[in-house]
This record gives C-alpha cells, structure tokens and sequence, in this order.
C-alpha cells in the first residue's frame, strides 16, 4: 500500500468501523424495547433477563474454596501459594465467575466488539459486589492507553463500571490513565507480569481518591497483576482501602505443597 495514502486509508475504515458499531447499538436498542433474547444462547426470555434460567445455571459459577486473598477457587482451603509467595496490594479481590466455557467467551465477546453484553455482565456481577463489598464508596475502571480504547472504540472496563454504577448506586472514579502500552501479558506469571506494569498507571485525580474505600472493576483475573499495580498506584495516592472485582478468574490448579510457577502460566 502507498503509505502516504495510508492515514487517510486508516481513517476511513476507523470510520466505518465506528459506524458498524452505531449501527449494531441501534439494532440492539431495537431489540431490546421489542423482545429479549438471552445473550448466551440467543433463546426467547420472557422476563426481561439478559441471560436464560438454564445459562444461568450452566455457567461455571466461581464457588467452593476460594483464596481469601485473591478470590481464585483453590484445591485446598486457605491462602494460595502464589498470594503466599507475593501478596497482593489490594486488600481483597473476589470474581463472580471461572474464565472457563461460556464465561470465558462472554468476556472475549464482550472485548471484541459486543460492547452491549455490558448488561448481561453487570447483571452476572451485582449480586456477588453488593454482598462483598457493600463500603466501597466508588468504582475505579482499569484505565487504557489513548490508543487502544481507540482501537477497541470503548473501555470495557469504564463501560461496565458506569452500568454496576447506575445498579448499585456507588459513583465511577475514572481516576487513573494508563499513559504507555504494556506487552501482552499472555505468557507471563505474576512476577513477570508486575514487572511488566510498574509504573504504568497514573492517578490523576489525587484528591479525589485520598482517604477513601475503592473497588476495582476488571473483566479477567489471571495472575492479579493488573489490579495490584493499579491498587498499588491508588494506595501511593492516599486510597485507604483498595479491593477489586473481577467478572471472571482463572482457577488456581496447583496442589498444596508444590511452590508456584512463576512463568509460562496460563
Ligand atoms: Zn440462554
Ligand atoms: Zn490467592
């Protein structure tokens, strides 16, 4: 391609593409004040949910032993090797759901494109925030670069925040900016991953976050490394209590007894 029609080329697919998702929020709003599908199966409802009865049920639900720490579903009760090893910043992080099956792809959906499966999330996402962390007194997004939310078109991070707010009644503090890109944290452990991070966010709204109980909002727990950083950052800047809720988490798989891995984790 000619690279000096290049710009101009770039825009106008960002222009279409910003288009297309107009256009599909439309058809979804339509949708929405005329019938209800569930946004799993794509099965009528009739009671006005986001998700049926029995995709509810099928999800895997992030019960049993969990971490007291990190909120992951352990092999065997108490603190994780890898929150033993190196604990979190935040005071306690907790996730609704497994990132296995429909949960996991509820996530990616929602990441690639299909930014009205907000709702369906928030609705997966408000009972377990309001048992747990009823003192939160404002919800913080995971902040991105300039330049990928303008990849993305939005913050799905933010997205979801400002719905759990409108249900939960507690305000969204975008307080944070994520001001250089990261590598992709795929292949990395928890180490690899902070190391990867440091010093990535930055809390611009200082008074805003001093003295106060906040709650993290992200869609995917893996090592955790996202949400120390930022509870690290929000901490620096006065925060008194920082927790964090994530919509989906990976299960611990390690037996007791066998120290963590601390690369190549999944
Ligand atoms: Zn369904
Ligand atoms: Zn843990």
């Amino acid at each position: 391609m000619d690279t000096k029609k290049a710009p101009k080329t770039r825009a106008f697919f960002q222009k279409i593409k910003e288009w297309g998702q107009k256009i599909s929020e439309w058809v979804r709003k339509y949708d929405d004040a005329h019938n209800y599908t569930c946004d799993i199966c794509g099965r009528e409802v009739f009671g006005g949910e986001r998700v049926c009865k029995q995709c509810f049920r099928a999800l895997p639900w992030n019960d049993g032993e969990i971490c007291p720490q990190c909120g992951r579903r352990v092999k065997e009760a108490g603190v994780c090797l890898e929150c033993k090893a190196r604990p979190l910043r935040t005071d306690r992080a907790r996730s609704a759901l497994l990132y296995e099956g429909e949960a996991a792809r509820l996530i990616l959906r929602y990441k690639r494109g299909q930014k009205y499966l907000y709702r369906a999330i928030a609705d997966l996402s408000v009972p377990l925030i309001g048992r747990e962390f009823a003192e939160a007194e404002a919800l913080v997004p995971v902040p991105m670069t300039k330049k990928a939310r303008r990849a993305r078109g939005y913050n799905q991070s933010l997205v979801l925040c400002e719905e759990l707010s409108r249900r939960l009644g507690v305000p969204v503090l975008d307080a944070a900016e994520k001001r250089k890109e990261t590598k992709p944290q795929k292949s990395l452990g928890r180490e690899e991953r902070e190391k990867n991070l440091e010093g990535c966010f930055h809390i611009a709204k200082r008074s805003a976050v001093n003295g106060k109980t906040l709650l993290v909002i992200d869609d995917t727990f893996t090592t955790g490394a996202t949400v120390s950083e930022l509870a690290d950052a929000l901490k620096r800047a006065g925060a008194a209590k920082v927790y964090a809720f994530t919509v989906t988490s990976v299960e611990d798989k390690t037996a007791f007894g066998k120290p963590p891995k601390t690369s190549g984790k999944k």
